[in-house]
């Protein structure tokens, strides 16, 4: 069997920059406590190993944060939190290591840069994700009124777009769901404000599979079931070639892809190298699975 892995595949850079953030600060912090702000990854694997490494996960908020401050260490995931999240936190007393992707960071600093000038602020994408919450935070702290547009429904149903408002989106939403929302609202404010804040990993992950896809006879997606890019990676996999399947560890490997000439990998923006490594081992015929 021949097995070919997609030119880009698995972590992205802000997710593994979080993961390696966490590891350190694991060897770093002997003798204290270390929590992540809601679960680092959208990975169940990943999430295992970095407990067993002693991470704990607190909720997104922090609500349930002891004042023990002095003996804990909070990671900021790479979704990042609002401001008032990060400040609760400095008040609590404990180390913050701030992991919270590059680009995220740059979302929020836009938002907040809008909102102080005026800017009424529409944020695309889905109000209960943790970067949403985060970067609509930043915008109301400066002083926005900041409006959060699921779909495109949601942006027929505004009412008004006022003369000064801007329109970003969360990193991870599909450029067609984005263009369409940027559509409604241009029509009812042709000054309306539209950047560009979608991340290329989503899209670059994509665009290496549809490739993969030529040269293969199935597809194995490998990452967790709710995770939102790996979903959409399977459904691309469905479209394009005649076997395909989500698994989130080389356990699940559906028996007809043992008798496949050749497999192509893939893996959402959350899943570990080990996992991918795991995969192509037992389709190797190897036992470490
Ligand atoms: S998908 Fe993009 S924005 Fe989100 S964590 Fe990864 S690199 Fe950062």
């Amino acid at each position: 069997m021949v097995i070919k892995k997609a030119e880009i595949l698995g972590y992205c850079m802000g997710v593994r920059r979080a993961v390696e953030t966490a590891e350190l600060a694991c060897s770093e912090n002997p003798g204290k406590k270390i929590f992540t702000l809601g679960p680092l990854i959208h990975n169940n694997s990943a999430l295992e190993a970095l407990a067993e490494k002693g991470v704990n996960v607190l909720k997104e908020d922090a609500s349930d944060l002891a004042t023990d401050g002095q003996n804990s260490v909070v990671i900021v995931r790479a979704h990042g939190v609002p401001p008032k999240v990060m400040q609760n936190l400095k008040e609590k007393g404990v180390t913050v290591i701030d992991a919270t992707c590059p680009r995220v960071l740059s979302s929020q600093k836009r938002a907040a840069d809008y909102a102080k000038k005026g800017y009424t602020v529409f944020l695309a994408g889905d109000k209960n994700h943790g970067e949403v919450v985060g970067i609509s935070g930043y915008a109301r702290a400066s002083g926005a009124d900041c409006i959060v547009i699921e779909h495109k429904e949601d942006a027929e149903s505004v009412e008004y777009v006022p003369e000064k408002s801007v329109l970003l989106s969360q990193t991870t939403i599909s450029r067609s769901e984005y263009d369409a929302i940027a559509a409604v609202l241009k029509a009812k404010n042709a000054n309306l404000v539209v950047l560009n804040t979608i991340c290329p990993a989503t899209d670059e992950r994509q665009n290496a599979l549809i490739e993969l896809c030529k040269d293969v006879d199935g597809i194995l997606v490998i990452g967790g079931r709710h995770s939102a890019n790996t979903k959409r990676l399977l459904r691309t996999a469905q479209e394009l070639c005649a076997h395909s399947a989500l698994i989130e560890t080389a356990k699940e490997i559906p028996a007809e892809f043992f008798t496949l000439n050749r497999v192509g990998l893939t893996a959402g923006a959350s899943t570990p190298d080990f996992v991918i490594d795991s995969v192509e081992s037992a389709l190797a015929g190897h036992e470490n699975t």
